[in-house]
């Protein structure tokens, strides 16, 4: 049975708190007529709209019910989003195909973002007064065209060895998966987050969705055709789901 801490009256606006075990929730309550929880990015906040009048048992009884999928939605938002946003200033260190470099930012009259090997860090051209998000979007761009030319040797390779016919393929940024696959359209699509992550583990997403095509759920027939043609894939979903990059 999962345990409940009194509730902390906190600004009648913002909700009101209520922690059920490892699971904090934000509690309103509005004249509607049935109980909803939502998970909302950037970090995963839980809230509860319940009717005005539920008593707390009953609030509590309707999220402990609910704690699993809480937690797995919850968790699946944590461990793609960055829990601290950065600034895309000088000095900070971003992952990048699974290790920490370090971003060098200097000015300039254009933009441009590109790894430079010799001293093992990422540099951003930009303007100075450029904001944080017109910053991100120069290194994002990077991010894309490199985890595609990625993408674009490891497909064609998995293809032949699975016996598949090349799919079309789309890299776009996910809030709460790393890849799906559209066998109705011959098609997958990977998380840019990935980028960040180890080869070996933007490959695992990739088989993983590629044997979708063979198998369709995560039945059986899925894990055999994993362990069949990667068999340390337990070790990889783990390290993903921990949100272990390198
Ligand atoms: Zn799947």
């Amino acid at each position: 049975m999962p345990k409940s801490t009194p509730a902390h009256k906190t600004n009648s606006s913002k909700g009101e708190l209520i922690l059920i075990e490892d699971v904090r929730v934000l509690l309103f309550r509005k004249s509607i007529r049935h109980s909803y929880i939502g998970i909302h990015p950037p970090h995963g906040e839980v809230r509860v709209t319940c009717p005005a009048r539920t008593s707390r048992a009953e609030v509590v009884a309707f999220i402990s019910e609910k704690l699993s999928w809480i937690r797995k939605h919850k968790y699946s938002l944590q461990r793609i989003l960055p829990e601290t946003p950065f600034k895309f200033q000088n000095g900070e260190r971003h992952f990048y195909f699974g290790k920490a470099h370090t971003l060098n930012v200097f000015l300039g009259n254009h933009r441009l973002a590109y790894f430079h090997p010799e001293t093992d860090s990422i540099r951003l051209v930009c303007r100075e007064a450029d904001s944080t998000e017109r910053r991100a979007a120069v290194v994002y761009k990077m991010y894309f065209s490199k985890l595609k030319e990625v993408l674009t040797i490891l497909l064609p390779k998995w293809c032949t060895r699975l016996g598949l016919p090349l799919p079309q393929f789309q890299i776009r940024s996910m809030k709460s998966r790393w890849g799906s696959c559209h066998t109705n359209r011959n098609k997958i699509v990977m998380n840019l987050e990935l980028v960040k992550y180890d080869l070996s583990l933007i490959e695992y997403v990739l088989v993983h969705e590629l044997v979708h095509f063979k198998a369709p759920n995560h039945g059986p027939n899925f894990k055999q055709l994993m362990t069949e043609y990667l068999p340390d894939w337990k070790v990889r979903l783990d390290s993903l789901k921990r949100g272990i990059k390198s």
